[in-house]
């Protein structure tokens, strides 16, 4: 039987980044990854890497109104989809080799792995024996009630990836992140873009004013936004187009598209694992741990998108240090406060440190500040002035607390934020220094005179 010091089980980014820290100190580490050439997991293959580069991509047809108005000639911009396909598949192919040559000496299967007992996993039938687990095993798309994918008509988000045309006409049910990613992308290339979420507003889990900007901002620019929508119909008509019917607070919206992308979230990975083989306990869907990220099972750690923390792959490369350091002996708690969120759509959303409801619940006197983008000589000059930051600042102590950003660039520059939390920055202090003109950047220090 094959031996281990640990065994880490999911290829994804949390998985890669412990089984690395792990052989750098020293261990014998096999990695286990479920799919044939799938190193790199939701991330790499089907997330954030193929959808910023489609999202790049149809930001140059997004700009194409402005730049024309500055006098450059791009009328027959458009969009081969195919073309860009090998192009994502050609950068995934090369971050995978980069991310191959830092695993080296680590024993890597391509297998589903499932508990026998705590320290014994079946791999293929083949059993494989660790002091130590590091469950990765990541996350899949959350099914909905109502609409099963069936990769023709109603597609997840791994599904669109293998689109040979652009659409003309497309549902998205589900107003997060990645149902507004998508919409952004769709827009952009010319599809004609509905979003039906089924909560109060888009990106449900920023503050209200960022989530009734975007839902302007994607009104202004012809996307078609239902919220409180609640799908209750759908047909396939003559294996062409599907037709949906979905409830409204104000009317009962029908209409034909060719596809619908259902984007609801997301749910844990862990039906394979046989957990209680491990003595591993499950909460709702999510694997349980402590602030050290051990499990019930002390040998066993849990980390990224398995476990109830945000469904990030920055907060699996975190976790993974903090899970693979704490593995080694040390003690370090995982970081729940300064978590950057963000979404690529456009206006781009980001948020770090704490919110408005959360001041609120712990009853923190605290101040906004607000600068909108309008006021940026930079983003005029980018043709696009939409959104605004916005500050949390402790009343008492003149501390930022938390940073909330709807435009140009927020998903960078979120991270001067990130910095001024982490270093307990005062406002007065942003007003001291000195930021370049003309930035996006400066609204920030624009912003610390409000
Ligand atoms: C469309 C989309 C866009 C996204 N964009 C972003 C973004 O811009 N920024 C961001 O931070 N996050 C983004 N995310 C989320 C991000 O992809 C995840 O948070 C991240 O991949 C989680 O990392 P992980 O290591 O926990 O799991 P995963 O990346 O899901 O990897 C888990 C791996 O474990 C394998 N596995 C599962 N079960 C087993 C088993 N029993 N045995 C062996 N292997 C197994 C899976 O095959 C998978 O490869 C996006 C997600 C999606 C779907």
């Amino acid at each position: 039987m094959k031996k281990f010091d640990v065994i880490v089980i999911g290829g994804g980014p949390g998985g890669c980044k412990s089984a690395g820290i792990l052989k750098k100190a020293g261990k014998s580490v096999a990695l286990i990854e479920k799919y044939e050439d799938w190193i790199g997991g939701t991330c790499l293959n089907e997330g954030c890497i193929p959808t910023k580069q489609y999202l790049d991509t149809s930001s140059y047809m997004q700009k194409k109104d402005y730049v024309q108005k500055c006098g450059l000639h791009v009328e027959n911009m458009s969009l081969d989809i195919k073309t860009l396909k090998q192009q994502k598949d050609s950068l995934i192919a090369q971050l995978k080799s980069g991310l191959s040559a830092k695993l080296k000496g680590i024993e890597i299967f391509f297998a589903t792995a499932s508990f026998i007992n705590e320290n014994t996993i079946n791999v293929n039938g083949e059993q494989m024996q660790a002091e130590k687990f590091i469950i990765a095993t990541g996350s899949t798309h959350r099914p909905h009630p109502n609409l099963s994918i069936d990769k023709k008509f109603i597609l997840s988000s791994k599904e669109i990836f293998d689109l040979e045309k652009v659409p003309k006409k497309i549902l998205i049910v589900g107003g997060g992140a990645i149902g507004c990613e998508f919409a952004t992308f769709f827009h952009s290339v010319g599809t004609n873009v509905t979003i039906a979420e089924f909560t109060p507003t888009l990106v449900p889990n920023e503050d209200k004013d960022v989530a009734t900007t975007l839902e302007r901002e994607f009104k202004k620019r012809g996307i078609d936004v239902y919220v409180n929508a609640n799908i209750t119909k759908h047909t396939i008509i003559d294996n062409e187009n599907i037709e949906v019917c979905f409830a409204t607070p104000k009317k009962e919206i029908v209409d034909t598209y060719d596809f619908i992308l259902v984007s609801i979230g997301r749910i844990p990975n862990i039906v394979d694992l046989n957990l209680e083989n491990a003595k591993v306990h499950v909460e709702k869907g999510f694997i349980t741990t402590n602030e050290y990220l051990q499990t019930s099972n002390s040998n066993i750690y849990a980390i990224g998108d398995v476990i109830r923390t945000p469904a990030l792959a920055h907060m699996a490369f975190h976790e993974a240090f903090i899970a693979t350091n704490n593995l080694l002996s040390t003690n370090l708690h995982v970081s729940k406060q300064n978590v950057p969120f963000v979404t690529f759509c456009e206006p781009q959303v980001a948020s770090v440190g704490k919110n408005e409801k959360m001041l609120q619940n712990e009853a923190i006197n605290y101040r906004v500040v607000k600068n909108f983008y309008k006021t940026s000589a930079k983003a005029k000059i980018m043709g696009d002035d939409s959104g605004f930051i916005k500050l949390l600042v402790d009343t008492k102590t003149d501390v930022i607390l938390g940073g909330v950003m709807i435009g140009h660039e927020a998903t960078e520059m979120i991270h001067e934020v990130l910095i001024a939390i982490e270093e307990e920055t005062t406002l007065q202090e942003i007003s001291n220094m000195i930021f370049a003109h003309p930035t996006l950047s400066e609204s920030l220090w624009d912003t610390s005179f409000l």
